[in-house]
């Protein structure tokens, strides 16, 4: 179970994760003294630039360039394709590159090619999502 976000909207999700483990005849979470403490609690104020800071530099440069997409409701960069970018993006920008490597992407670099040309950013006239560095980030190649 991951929140993210205030304390609040973690606790939601704590009680969300709950019901459903109620449903499905599980127990439910109860913290335990001595379990790992994955809430990060940042200093005021918190600045845009500090919102990787504990990443290593190299994801943090991925993960902010992942964090450009629009997450489009209808991804005009895949064209015909099947390929989730939008789900990748969103995944990347937060650290998930587990969860982004389990969406399938084309391998073939003019087909990334043409889903950054067809990004909407390149079609309003700037910088598209760098899709094919994010993408080569993912497959383990070094940026
Ligand atoms: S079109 Fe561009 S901004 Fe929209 S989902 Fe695709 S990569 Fe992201």
């Amino acid at each position: 179970m991951m929140g993210t976000g205030t304390p609040t909207v973690s606790t939601e999700g704590l009680s969300a994760a709950n019901a459903i483990l109620k449903k499905v005849g599980r127990e439910p979470y109860v913290y335990k003294c001595g379990l790992k403490d994955y809430v990060r609690l940042v200093s005021k104020p918190f600045q845009s630039e500090q919102l990787f800071d504990i990443y290593p530099a190299e994801d943090q440069v991925i993960m902010r360039e992942a964090l450009r997409c629009r997450l489009c409701e209808r991804p005009s960069c895949a064209g015909r394709e099947e390929a989730d970018i939008r789900g990748i993006m969103r995944r990347t920008a937060v650290g998930n590159f587990a969860g982004a490597r389990k969406r399938p992407l084309p391998a073939d670099a003019e087909v990334l090619l043409q889903f950054e040309k067809r990004c909407i950013m390149a079609l309003e006239g700037g910088q598209p999502v760098a899709i094919r560095k994010v993408a080569s980030f993912l497959a383990g190649n070094t940026i």
